[in-house]
């Protein structure tokens, strides 16, 4: 029997639905071209993208200058594995650890990867350095956490959605709320060997903590011997405005842990970067991946560090966060409960009762703006850190437009 192939956006949404595995929701639209901020669909119609693939697209789709490095490495080499070494990863190091103010680097490919990666650096480190007992490391994380989708990482989360159906799940992990120092510092004992923090909660919303808490950590972390590791998947390479979320209260954690961004929209492209003393508890064969530190990856890497270097688009785009976020609080929109911002990332919370950030999703993407909800009552602005201002605008009318008829 021969399966026909079906055409336009019915046809693909339909192929998605009979022989993909539905771990996803997605808005029904069939994308196939990206330029800069406009995507367009199989249909002809254009989108302004406004979610940037949650911010792995802060410089755009297919910015010329990462088409151009990729298209060039392509040509050379793309894939080595560890066990040869390639002329791209060490510049990338380099780069990277001269980016974030760190010693070492350890590259990944996807973000949970390196958070997984951070997980078992952490526990080495406190096994070698710290002399925590065997088997009994601790790592404090926060309520409303999202790190990613493996079985230990969503074993901490609080999400149902998340966790049910997949345990068991390890032990090693204590919960405590999410900007809340003295709970961390109650929560920290003998055993402890990091606090894994997002500086800004992304999926839960674009939570910003409140003013202090970073550097309250960092001297928590300090007094009680214990590493501080941001995920900086989705908050980091600019997407807060700064470099990285945990500028804004100047800290410097132990391991940066990034991704998303890094990989230039091109391809996935993770890293830990920190401390000698914590990186260096690793020796051959005890932690890899195939894939990790690929030249192609590297090069793009190493392009996109290159475009965020003299911090002209991240100041850029900070502007223009802090005027959007203006305007839509001014508007005094009655269907707006909250507009809570950090450079070019908002999280616009809608008021109970309002229709849900799902439909207000579909009903800005009827207008050529897509966006998605989070949490149900939450819209989530994040359009490439490489918009232009009348860009911007264009897409904050039709949200306006939007946010008006809702209530
Ligand atoms: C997206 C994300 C991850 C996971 O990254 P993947 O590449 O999807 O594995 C981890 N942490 C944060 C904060 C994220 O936003």
């Amino acid at each position: 029997m021969t399966t026909s192939i079906s055409t336009g956006a019915a046809g693909a949404i339909d192929l998605e639905t009979r022989y993909g595995a539905h771990n996803y929701d997605p808005l029904p639209v069939v994308l196939c071209e990206g330029q800069g901020v406009w995507v367009s669909d199989v249909e002809g119609r254009r989108y302004f993208d406004a979610l940037s693939a949650y911010s792995a697209l802060n410089l755009g789709h297919r910015h010329p200058q990462l088409v151009r490095a990729a298209g060039e490495q392509l040509e050379r080499l793309t894939l080595t594995s560890r066990a040869f070494h390639n002329d791209q990863l060490g510049p990338f190091c380099l780069e990277l650890a001269e980016f974030c103010g760190a010693d070492r680097v350890l590259p990944m490919n996807t973000g949970a990867e390196a958070v997984e990666t951070a997980i078992k650096l952490a526990r080495k480190w406190g096994y070698e350095r710290k002399g925590v007992t065997a088997e009994r490391a601790e790592i404090v994380v926060c309520a409303g956490n999202f790190h990613g989708r493996t079985t230990t990482i969503v074993g901490f989360s609080d999400d149902p959605l998340a966790r049910s159906g997949f345990g068991p799940f390890g032990p090693g992990f204590v919960t405590v709320p999410y900007g809340d120092g003295d709970a961390l510092r109650a929560a920290i004992g003998p055993d402890t060997v990091a606090f894994l923090v997002e500086p800004i909660q992304g999926e839960a919303g674009v939570i910003v903590p409140p003013d202090g808490y970073l550097g309250a950590a960092r001297a928590i972390c300090d007094e009680t011997e214990t590493l501080l590791v941001a995920d900086e998947i989705q908050s980091g390479l600019g997407r807060s405005g700064r470099r990285f979320a945990s500028d804004h209260e100047g800290v410097q954690p132990d391991l940066y842990l990034l991704g998303k961004a890094l990989g230039g929209g091109i391809l996935p492209l993770s890293a830990v970067a920190g401390r000698d003393e914590v990186l260096g508890v690793l020796r051959p064969g005890e932690h890899g991946s195939t894939f990790g530190g690929n030249p192609l990856a590297c090069a793009v890497g190493r392009e996109v560090l290159r475009l965020l270097a003299d911090g002209r688009v991240i100041e850029e785009s900070a502007e223009l966060g802090a005027r959007a976020a203006a305007r839509l609080r001014s508007a005094g929109h009655p269907a707006v409960r909250e507009v809570r911002q950090r450079g070019l990332w908002l999280g616009i919370e809608l008021v109970p009762g309002a229709p849900s950030a799902r439909e207000a999703s579909k009903r800005l993407m009827e207008r050529g703006v897509l966006a998605k909800d989070t949490h149900e009552t939450t819209l989530r602005l994040a359009p490439p850190l490489t918009v232009t201002v009348e860009e911007l605008d264009w897409a904050l009318e039709r949200l306006e437009s939007v946010l008006t008829e809702l209530v």
